[in-house]
């Protein structure tokens, strides 16, 4: 799925977070969104997956508009820091979530959540507690529970900033790899420039609500 976000702006009771937004974004790429916090990015985030809507300016999936839809019709996943368990739940019952409240039968909600623990490397861990998970085990399972819906575009929002920075380098590699064996687009926040060089196909550089560089890992120099 590629997205186009055409001169989107946000104001916040005359705050304006977003100041005219241009982004293209092609089928299967991963965009890291870099730059310091209070910048703009979740709110721009928010925005695409529709849990927000924009002051002006509009999004486009695939060459459709998109800006007036709800939320769940954009098939959009978001991967979040704090990993957004229910931590007294199962990791199968976490994982499985999304599926239930669609009323899939049982035996299909069961081949797919072994599916995708399988992907993520958890195999085998579908009644753990969430309590009882590692933080790396825990954006796992987080992950899990964004692809069970298969979502067109996934949506992480510094999914890694928890965890310790050895931790870090192995699972942003364990997104990539995920990201790529799939092919879904993807919108990754940063505020680590090494982490957008690591795993990104382009990076947009923001600041104080602007898009400062737009272009490949190897070609932005410069983070505010
Ligand atoms: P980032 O994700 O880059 O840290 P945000 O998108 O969260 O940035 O926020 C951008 C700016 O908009 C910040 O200055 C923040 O304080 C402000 N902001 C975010 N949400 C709201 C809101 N609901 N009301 C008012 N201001 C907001
Ligand atoms: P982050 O920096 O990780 O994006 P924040 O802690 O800035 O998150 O924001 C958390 C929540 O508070 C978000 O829903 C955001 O929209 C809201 N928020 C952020 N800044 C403001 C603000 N100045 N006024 C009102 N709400 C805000």
């Amino acid at each position: 799925m590629s997205i186009d976000i055409k001169a989107v702006t946000k104001d916040y009771n005359g705050f304006s977070a977003l100041k005219a937004v241009d982004i293209h974004i092609q089928n299967g790429e991963l965009l890291a969104l870099l730059g310091p916090s209070g910048c703009g990015k979740t709110t721009l985030l928010r925005i695409i997956s529709g849990l927000l809507e924009p002051s002006s300016g509009e999004i486009w999936f695939d060459g459709v508009d998109v800006t007036k839809w709800e939320t769940q019709k954009r098939q959009t996943a978001m991967v979040f820091q704090n990993y957004a368990l229910f931590p007294h739940m199962s990791v199968e019952e976490n994982v499985g979530y999304g599926l239930k409240i669609k009323r899939m039968p049982k035996a299909d909600i069961q081949k797919r959540i072994d599916e995708v623990l399988e992907m993520v490397e958890l195999s085998g861990m579908n009644d753990r507690s969430i309590q009882s998970l590692s933080g790396g085990q825990k954006q796992r399972a987080a992950l899990a529970r964004a692809l069970i819906t298969e979502p067109k575009i996934l949506l992480f929002d510094e999914p890694l900033s928890n965890l310790d920075e050895k931790l870090r380098v192995a699972m942003r590699q364990e997104i990539r790899r995920i990201q790529q064996r799939i092919g879904i687009t993807s919108i990754y926040v940063t505020h680590d420039q090494r982490e957008a060089m690591a795993i990104a196909d382009k990076i947009a550089v923001m600041n104080h609500g602007e898009i400062l560089q737009y272009d490949r890992p190897e070609t932005v120099y410069h983070t505010p």
